[in-house]
């Protein structure tokens, strides 16, 4: 399998990951996994993990690695073909435990989305999210999913205070996993600004 079936989508909160993340896994045949949403499901599911989550979701935070990483890498390892993360890994030790786990010549490559922080926040602001397929759409949009037919509501960690201790943990710890993985020449940095098409036809 080439490096190119195994991707890491990395950005701030509201740089396009997930849209972009997933188209770009369809095109590809990979396989998609977004943290995010899956927390946000175990959330709304009030499941174990939405329990041990929600104190963190609920400020911001990221959620501890002790429980990040064997659930990501539990999906991982039972993926046949390619695949594409989608908000994961978002430290160093997260990064360094999934490349730990994959044979020698099959780590990730990486894709970093930038966007201005005025732009993020213009964003955050105006954006919903299907509570069936999390698939992200504009506030004036109609409150159906175009995609699944699902709800379109706000997501729960999107308020203006949350949003600043996201963009905050980012630098904490996202910036160096960004870091490590350009110090292996494993990361492409990709503009994120303009139309979803724009940014995709950078990306592909
Ligand atoms: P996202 O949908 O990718 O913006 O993720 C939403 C929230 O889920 C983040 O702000 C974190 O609280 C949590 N989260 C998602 N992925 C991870 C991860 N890899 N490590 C820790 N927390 C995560």
């Amino acid at each position: 399998m080439s490096p190119a079936s195994r991707l890491v989508f990395l950005g701030p909160p509201a740089s396009g990951k997930g849209t972009q993340g997933r188209r770009l896994a369809d095109d590809r045949g990979l396989s998609y996994l977004s943290t995010g949403a899956l927390l946000r499901r175990a959330l709304r599911d009030d499941s174990d993990l939405g329990k041990q989550a929600r104190p963190f979701l609920d400020r911001g935070e990221y959620v501890p690695d002790e429980i990040m990483v064997p659930m990501v890498l539990e999906w991982v390892k039972a993926q046949d073909g390619g695949w594409l993360l989608d908000g994961f890994p978002r430290t160093v030790p997260q990064a360094e435990a999934l490349d730990a786990a994959l044979p020698e010549g099959e780590q990730p490559q990486a894709i970093v989305l930038h966007v201005p922080d005025e732009e993020l926040h213009r964003r955050v602001t105006s954006r919903l999210e299907c509570s069936l397929c999390h698939r992200v759409a504009k506030k004036e949009e109609k409150d159906i999913c175009p995609a699944c037919g699902g709800e379109l509501e706000p997501r729960a960690d999107d308020s203006v205070e949350n949003f600043g201790s996201r963009l905050a943990e980012y630098r904490k710890l996202v910036v160096p996993t960004i870091t490590y993985y350009c110090d292996q020449w494993r990361a492409r940095i990709v503009n994120g600004l303009g139309s979803p098409d724009e940014v995709y036809a950078r990306l592909s």
